[in-house]
């Protein structure tokens, strides 16, 4: 058995933790660029803090999942400002923002130098600047992976800036940032989460490590999701969303994912829908078509279908559960959240083939635990719309 695991330096999770980012903030830099979603009000109390304690403070805002030209805006504006820390505050799109600015505010080039897919790909010269990632949804688990997903308009595809040295150097996690959240982007991220959970699960890249923060993840979050959602000021099920989150991130940030993010990320540049909600409702028919294709294969004995039983457990929270018993649940989960078919958000049918032949060649198809054809995968997709 070989794995390696790695991590942001430091992890503080907590309610009330919000408070602690100031003094770390202080520890790491004077002149910050809190770089936030679309609402930069909700981050107007942090920035004054950061003032207060004598950091400078300039605003960035990044208005929807982020884009080439606004990582490049922000590292211009980085550089000219000469920061020397950045702060990402909110979803996981300020947070990916937020390291990929870090990263190319004193790297070379343009952003499409170290660009999976449609770009270079070339590693960091240097190490981008300190980090401090803040998350406001519960869902991506940004503040723990090493890569920025950025949307490129041109190429209508969302692919990865990657690098070891992205993850960031203080992951802070308060549950409480998470209140506010209404149920639809609730649903949809939570869905985000428990993806990344079940997906690194039967990653061929898995390992124990990463196997034990699933299996926690997966327990929490089966109950916990329909909680938040359906009741916002569950402090309880807020704490256990977050937490169900941060280890998503960790897992797959050490053990990759599978064909959900395979598909949505091509798919996310080609419509406008939130990230989790496409993830949602392409995950229950993956799972059924990596267990159709692994039962083919005469592989009854793959590990991936007794992970799958176990993640049904841990989910349904029935001893009993069977693999068809975590799909019907997922199915009924979906449902329960009202997260729509991916017409609602665009896709027609006569763009699946593109959307088909984009998706084998993402990075995340690598990880899943039986290769996928293309018939099958436009099925997956068929069965979503
Ligand atoms: P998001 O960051 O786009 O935010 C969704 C919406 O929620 C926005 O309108 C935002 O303003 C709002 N919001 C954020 N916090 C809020 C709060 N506390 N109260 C009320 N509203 C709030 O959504 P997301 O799902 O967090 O992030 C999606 C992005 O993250 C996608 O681009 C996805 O590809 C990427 N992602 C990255 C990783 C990674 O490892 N880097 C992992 C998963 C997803």
């Amino acid at each position: 058995m070989h794995f390696s695991f790695a991590t942001a330096n430091n992890i503080r999770f907590g309610t009330g933790m919000l408070a602690q980012a100031v003094s770390e903030a202080a520890q790491l830099g004077r002149r910050a660029l809190l770089v936030t979603g679309r609402n930069p009000d909700r981050a107007h109390d942090f920035g004054l803090r950061l003032e207060k304690a004598g950091i400078e403070t300039l605003r960035f805002s990044i208005s929807g999942e982020p884009e080439i030209e606004q990582v490049a805006a922000g590292a211009v504006l980085a550089r000219q400002a000469q920061c020397d820390l950045v702060i990402g505050f909110g979803g996981g799109s300020a947070l990916d923002g937020a390291k990929a600015i870090a990263a190319l505010a004193v790297n070379p080039g343009p952003v499409e130098t170290y660009l999976e897919v449609i770009g270079q790909g070339q590693p960091l010269q240097h190490a981008p600047l300190p980090c401090i990632a803040i998350p406001t949804t519960a869902g991506t688990g940004s503040e723990v992976t090493r890569n920025a997903v950025i949307k490129s308009t041109r190429h209508k595809v969302k692919v990865s800036l990657r690098s070891p040295r992205m993850l960031p150097t203080w992951a802070l996690v308060d549950p409480e940032l998470t209140l506010s959240l209404p149920r639809g982007i609730t649903a949809a991220t939570g869905c985000d989460a428990l993806t990344q959970l079940l997906e690194a699960f039967v990653s061929t890249k898995a390992n124990p490590i990463t196997d034990a923060l699933c299996r926690e993840g997966l327990a929490r979050a089966g109950p916990a999701l329909p909680r938040a959602a359906a009741q916002g000021n569950d402090l309880a099920a807020r704490t256990d969303m977050a937490l169900a989150s941060l280890f998503s991130g960790l897992a797959l940030a050490n053990a990759g994912l599978g064909a959900v993010h395979g598909i949505a990320g091509p798919l996310g540049g080609m419509i406008e829908g939130p990230h989790g909600a496409l993830c949602a409702r392409l995950l229950p028919h993956v799972i059924e078509a990596n267990i159709k294709a692994l039962s083919s294969n005469k592989q009854p004995r793959h590990c991936a279908l007794a992970r799958y039983a176990q993640a049904a457990r841990l989910l349904t929270g029935s001893p009993r559960a069977s693999m068809v018993d975590g799909v019907g649940w997922l199915h009924q989960l979906i449902r329960q959240l009202d997260i729509p078919g991916l017409h609602h958000w665009g896709l027609s049918v006569e763009a699946v083939p593109d959307l088909v032949a984009r998706a084998q060649r993402a990075s995340s198809m690598k990880t899943n635990p039986a290769p996928l054809t293309d018939n099958e995968v436009t099925e997956i997709v068929l069965k979503a719309m």
